[in-house]
Order: structure tokens, then C-alpha cells, then sequence
């Protein structure tokens, strides 16, 4: 695992082992013995399945793809969590992100554990073809370990509800005759999808935001003013102010989350910058975000990169070069894009005081400490991303009920679960001096060693 994940997860379980309030059955050697096996079960993934995909391609060559598949823990229920097409793609970095899944599900209440998989391939670079092909050697290495009982993917970077469509279908193909909707999640609607699960991501890493510097601070004022905590006052800075903010990356993530700010016209929250794996697009008075989601739908995704486009399609905006959306005079910068964007290199450019984790482990270990030294507030990955994840488990529970909600029930729960999760964990963040992403890995630890130790697995 990498380094922040287990070190964070190490450093919770340091801090229950002394609450002894927490699990005060165990006492002694035998609690000393306990939390060094919890450590130990919650820092390395229970398995981890590796293949090479054997891939005829269109042009008449055979590949062989590295492929992967983290089954981390299963604790709370089966694995879960996407599968990622990337070129960057390596097998630590799918067994953090796997533990990640299983701190989020237990963060949010979500009865899964935590898996990822990850294959090593630039799908811009394949032809449809070969991906369908991708897609369907993938289930067929990995489908002893897969099923809606046991390890459920979903979309993850690189992949969408067409990839898991296909996979579906390769499922059903290969296990005839078993339930099959519940094997994949994040699929299309016309194939047993969620309403509501495409946007899911994008509109809970906006919900996380909106709750914590508008109902949260108005509901909890008292709390934040009579406290002395350094987090408390960057919240209480933003009063009643309209937010400016930035977001790194333009797809399923970034693009939603950028659309609900714009349309949350009475926050009057404006975004002024976008970027993209090409360009970095600016407008002090606002980005006409429809617009520019209209021309990535129709342009492989791709932000318009020089002043031609953007003047053909009325879009008034600055190029500029991507890296700079780190470093924007802004209030809120949300990261929609990969892993390691602020480091020890970039931290000390940043300057928004609110940093948004839709991507998963966008900040490295040294700059979350600097950050948080500074007083700025990331809202973190497990508690702001977990839209998808959280919809996915509508759709699970859709599939095996044959039943469906609206997209406006849908919606409706998925801010109710959020909203419960941040109601929990806020009230206590405001008043100690952990940082967010601490305490909610102190709560994610409680609720699985609370399971393992009843489970007998401590012992
Ligand atoms: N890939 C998403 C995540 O990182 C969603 C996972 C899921 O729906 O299982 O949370």
C-alpha cells in the first residue's frame, strides 16, 4: 500500500489503541497483540490477481496486457470498486487505491469491502474492437474471483458504463443460468443500471463542498465560533461568500461537479477555471460550463485548446497551460483528475484555502501535511468522492429487487447518506486538532476493527 494510506491507517489504530474506551474488552498483551494484528490486516490486501490479457490487435499483432485485480478486505460485504484503463497504471498503486475503496465503503456505511483493478493500456490508443476484446479477457482471467457476492467492479478511470456493459455480458456468458446484474455496476440504464450513476460522483464531490461552507456552517455556527480550532476559522472565513473555484480535470468527475456549481445559482459560487490533459481555460467572471461540456461531448472529451475553437463555439476564456490551475488565486480548488497532482514541489503554490478530493489520492503524504499545517481544509477522497460508489450500491440493490428508483430518489439518498456520513464526522473534526482525512480514517478503522475483532479475526 502506498505510503500515505497505511501510514494513516497506522497512525488511527496508534491513537484507538490508547482510547481505551474503544473495544475495552481487550486489555493488556492481548490489546497490544489485537491492534498489531489489525495494522497488519488492514495495511496489505487479502489478494491480489494479476494476468496478462493475450490480446490479438486489429493490425495482427498479439499483446500481452498486465492486468490487475486487488481484492483488499471484505470485512463489511464483497470487494468493490472500478477498473482503471490507464497507461500509468501499477500494481501498488491498484492495492492503495483498493484499500482506499475499503476505507470509503466503511466511511459512508456501504455493507462492501474494498477491491480495484487496474489494466496497463492507453484506451485512447485502442480501437473499439480491440477494448471490447480488453474487456472480455479481463472477466475471463479474473471470473473465479468476481460476482455480486464476492468482488463487484464498476467504471474507474478509463472506463465507463461501455465497458461495463461488456463485461456483463462476458459474465453472463460465462456463468450461465446465475444472477448476473449485481456483477458489474456503473453499467448503462438499458442494461440494469442506476439512474443517477453517472453524474453520482461528480454531484457528492459538490454536495461535500456545498454541505460543509453553507448548511453546515449555518447550522453549526456556535460550534465553529466558540472553538479555538485553526479549521473552524478557514470555514468561517467564507460566510456568506460567493466561492471562486478551479477544477482540475474536464471528465466525468471534474465536468459534473463543475455543471452543479453552475447551476446552484443561489450560492452564486462561480467557476473560473477549468483544465484538462491539454489546456488550462480562465474567465474572472465565470466559465460558461454548459457550453463547454457540449464541446467536449463532442470532441473526444478534449477541453478546445486554441482561440479558433473557442471563438467558433462563443466561449469567452484565456488558454492558458494546464499546470497552472494549481497554483490560481482561487478559494476552492477541486482535483478531478489522478493520483500525486500537489506534491513537496508544487504545495507552497497553492493557494485556495478549500481542497477537493474527487480524484482519489490527488495529494501526496508531504504535501497534506503542509497543507494542513496552513490551516487550509482538504475535504478528502473517502468522504468526497463516494458518490459513485455510494449510487453503485443503489444499483446493486436495484438489480436484485428488479426494482428502480427515479434519478430524483436516487439523487435525494445519495446527499441523505453523505450528508449523514459528514453530520458524524464534522462536529468532532471542528473540535480536535486531527485533520478531516484523519478523522474519517479513525472512523472507517473503528468500524472495521469493531467487525473483525466480533468476527474473531484478531485472535
Ligand atoms: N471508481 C469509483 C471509486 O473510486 C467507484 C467504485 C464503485 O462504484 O464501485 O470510488
Amino acid at each position: 500500500m502506498a505510503k500515505q494510506t497505511s501510514e494513516i491507517v497506522k497512525q488511527s489504530l496508534d491513537a484507538l489503541m490508547e482510547d481505551k474506551s474503544f473495544l475495552p474488552e481487550l486489555t493488556g498483551e492481548s490489546r497490544a497483540q489485537a491492534f498489531a494484528s489489525l495494522v497488519a490486516i488492514l495495511s496489505t490486501p487479502n489478494q491480489v490477481h494479476k494476468s496478462f490479457l493475450r490480446i490479438s490487435l486489429e493490425n495482427g499483432h498479439v499483446v500481452r496486457i498486465p492486468s490487475f485485480r486487488v481484492q483488499h478486505n471484505n470485512a463489511l460485504g464483497p470487494y468493490k470498486g472500478g477498473i482503471r484503463f490507464h497507461e500509468t497504471v501499477q500494481e501498488e498503486e491498484v492495492i492503495n487505491l483498493a484499500a482506499l475503496m475499503t476505507l470509503k465503503n466503511a466511511l459512508h456505511d456501504v455493507p462492501f469491502g474494498g477491491g480495484k483493478g487496474g489494466v496497463i493500456v492507453n484506451p485512447r490508443e485502442q480501437s473499439i474492437k480491440e477494448l471490447h476484446l480488453i474487456c472480455k479477457k479481463y472477466v475471463q482471467y479474473f471470473s473465479d474471483s468476481l460476482g455480486p457476492d464476492k468482488d463487484i467492479p464498476a467504471p474507474d478511470v478509463g472506463t465507463s458504463e461501455r465497458e461495463m456493459d461488456w463485461m456483463m455480458a462476458e459474465y453472463k456468458s460465462i456463468r450461465p443460468g446465475q444472477a448476473y446484474f449485481g456483477s458489474f455496476t456503473g453499467k448503462s440504464i438499458a442494461n440494469g443500471g442506476s439512474l443517477g450513476r453517472r453524474e453520482a460522483t461528480g454531484k457528492g464531490v459538490y454536495f461535500s463542498l456545498r454541505y460543509m461552507l453553507h448548511q453546515f456552517l449555518d447550522d453549526h455556527k456556535s460550534l465553529l465560533t466558540s472553538t479555538n480550532n485553526k479549521f473552524a476559522k478557514t470555514v468561517l472565513a467564507f460566510e456568506n461568500k460567493p466561492l471562486q473555484i478551479a477544477i482540475q480535470g474536464f471528465g466525468n468527475v471534474g465536468s459534473v461537479a463543475a455543471l452543479e456549481a453552475y447551476h446552484c445559482t443561489y450560492l452564486q459560487n462561480k467557476v473560473i477555471s477549468v483544465s484538462d490533459r491539454n489546456v488550462m481555460l480562465y474567465n474572472s467572471e465565470g466559465l460558461d460550463i454548459p457550453t463547454l461540456v457540449k464541446y467536449t461531448m463532442a470532441h473526444n472529451g478534449d477541453l478546445p485548446i486554441n482561440e479558433v475553437q473557442l471563438n467558433e463555439h462563443g466561449i469567452k476564456a484565456t488558454i492558458h497551460s494546464n499546470n497552472e490551475i494549481l497554483s490560481l488565486d482561487v478559494d476552492v480548488l477541486i482535483l478531478a483528475a489522478l493520483e500525486d497532482q500537489i506534491h513537496s514541489e508544487n504545495v507552497n503554490d497553492v493557494k485556495a484555502q478549500i481542497i477537493v478530493e474527487g480524484a482519489n489520492a490527488p495529494v501526496t503524504a508531504e504535501a497534506d501535511e503542509i497543507i494542513n499545517q496552513q490551516g487550509k481544509i482538504i475535504i478528502p477522497d473517502i468522504l468526497a468522492n463516494a458518490g459513485g460508489v455510494i449510487v453503485s450500491y443503489f444499483e446493486w440493490l436495484q438489480g436484485r429487487e428488479t426494482q428502480f428508483h427515479t434519478e430524483d430518489e436516487i439523487i435525494h439518498m445519495l446527499y441523505n447518506k453523505m450528508q449523514t456520513t459528514m453530520e458524524m464526522i464534522l462536529p468532532r473534526f471542528f473540535g480536535d486538532p486531527f485533520p478531516l482525512r484523519q478523522n474519517c480514517y479513525i472512523h472507517s478503522v473503528m468500524k472495521l476493527s469493531t467487525v473483525l475483532f466480533k468476527q474473531g479475526k484478531l485472535y
